[in-house]
């Protein structure tokens, strides 16, 4: 999410603010979009790009202080807003930063937008306040959103439409200017890595809907400028403060759905959601799978290696399921060190042999993890963790949650009692070679 369109998205706000923190992939997208954007801004004046009028430069003046006196009442708010953790953020300068791109040449709104980011960045104290780098690519992709913005606007195919073209043109642009900003945001958060979930981000629809309903704010308060004094733009700090105040009950939503230890949906956020899902599969008649995991002699591990150490490995166990199921398989951590999973789009015949071909590759996997650990005696590798496996299938093991819940839960005792790092199925707990053949 990415959460969306903004740059205090969790993939750039790892917990050391340096750049080097960031993997080398996101690096490199992050430079390659800021000398892009200075680029663009150099290629405007090579071209000889007329320094702005005094009616246009009044008018970056105009909407940078409506920006500065927008987050000087907002501050309060935001202030709350960051400090919960783990979520993501749209900041609303984009009311500011799309007027700027409809009114003014883009030398002109690109100066009004780093003008802008700058204050911002100045005015935020630590520990709230963005390292620079996210500061800076966060105004290089606004620069480039509102390049593409004005580009649009200015095509001249437009014109054909007659009265219609104003609204036609301005509705391109605001389409261009999401597409350019939400892209470059959601791509970085992307490349940041396969724990980071960034189709399904909870909340991303809220948020997209947050950043439009700004940009068409920000198309009225050009309108409203263009013919008028600028005194109405005191008309826009309302609502764009009321859309403000939506954000922390947002945030908070999220966070009650959302396990602290392993960012992964905590057992009530996952039965909400999972419940939804398998309502929808029963209305399509498709079929669904549930896995319920349980990670092997887990004790052993904290014994050994201490909590905070068996708490680092549940955070990189949680991190490999996410990596291993789709973008719309629901990912739960229950409790403890038991993890479930509900795939709800399987193909149509999906059966046991399919939910454990699943099941068995998200297992392989988890015995593949490794985690860097420190401890008294220096740095601890620990490895070879395992988990057991129990799975159900819908509609054949049960017509609602509840019911897959209990036949995967008893899969999964008779996978422990196979010897465990194994996977079974189904209330008769069937194994990889058709029904239960306990070790023992
Ligand atoms: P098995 O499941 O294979 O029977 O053995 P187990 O040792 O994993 O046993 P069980 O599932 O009953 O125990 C769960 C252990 O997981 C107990 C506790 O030490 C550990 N555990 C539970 N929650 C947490 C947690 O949040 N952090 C850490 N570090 N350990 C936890
Ligand atoms: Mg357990
Ligand atoms: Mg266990």
């Amino acid at each position: 999410m990415p959460p969306v369109p903004s740059v205090h998205s969790p993939a750039l706000r790892t917990p050391r603010s340096s750049i080097r923190s960031l993997p080398a992939a996101v690096v490199v997208v992050v430079l390659a979009v800021v000398a892009t954007a200075a680029a663009v801004v150099v290629a405007d004046l090579l071209r000889g790009a007329a320094p702005p009028s005094p009616a246009e430069a009044a008018t970056g003046a105009v909407l940078l202080a409506a920006g500065v006196l927008h987050h000087e009442i907002a501050l309060g708010v935001d202030r709350l807003r960051r400090r919960t953790p783990g979520v993501h953020h749209v900041d609303l300068n984009s009311v500011w930063t799309f007027a700027v791109a409809i009114l003014l040449p883009p030398v002109a709104a690109s100066a009004v937008v780093v003008g802008l980011y700058l204050y911002l960045h100045l005015r935020t104290r630590r520990p709230l306040r963005a390292p620079v780098h996210r500061h800076v690519y966060s105004t290089a992709t606004i620069v480039l959103a509102v390049h593409a913005a004005a580009a649009v606007i200015a095509l001249p195919g437009f014109g054909r439409l007659g009265s219609f073209a104003l609204p036609v043109a301005v509705a391109a642009g605001l389409l261009a200017y999401t597409a350019v900003n939400t892209g470059l945001v959601l791509g970085v958060v992307a490349l940041a890595g396969p724990g980071v979930r960034v189709l399904r981000v909870p909340g991303t629809g809220h948020e997209m809907a947050l950043e439009l309903a700004t940009l068409c704010l920000g198309a009225l308060a050009a309108g409203m400028l263009a013919s008028s004094t600028p005194f109405v733009l005191l008309l826009v700090i309302p609502p764009i403060l009321v859309l403000h105040r939506t954000m922390p009950l947002r945030d908070l939503e999220e966070q009650a759905d959302t396990d602290a230890k392993t960012g992964l949906l905590n057992a009530a956020g996952w039965h909400t959601r999972a419940g939804r899902a398998l309502d929808a599969v029963a209305r399509e008649r498709g079929t669904a799978g549930l896995l319920v995991l349980d990670l092997d002699m887990f004790k052993t591990v904290n014994d050994r290696h201490g909590h905070l150490a068996g708490d680092e490995v549940l955070g990189a166990i949680a991190r490999t399921l996410r990596a291993e199921v789709r973008g719309h398989d629901l990912v739960g951590r229950f409790g403890g060190e038991e993890f479930v999973v509900l795939l709800p789009r399987l193909s149509g015949s999906a059966d046991h042999a399919e939910v454990r071909r699943i099941a068995d590759r998200i297992r392989r996997r988890v015995g593949e993890v490794r985690v860097e650990v420190s401890g008294p005696h220096g740095p601890r590798t620990i490895e070879a963790v395992t988990v057991s496996v129990g799975g159900a299938v819908f509609p054949h093991d049960g017509d609602g949650l509840t019911a897959l819940v209990e036949t995967a839960d008893s899969a999964l005792y008779a996978a422990k009692r196979a010897g465990r790092d194994t996977v079974r199925t189904g209330a008769h707990g069937f194994g990889p070679r058709g029904p239960r053949r306990p070790r023992s």
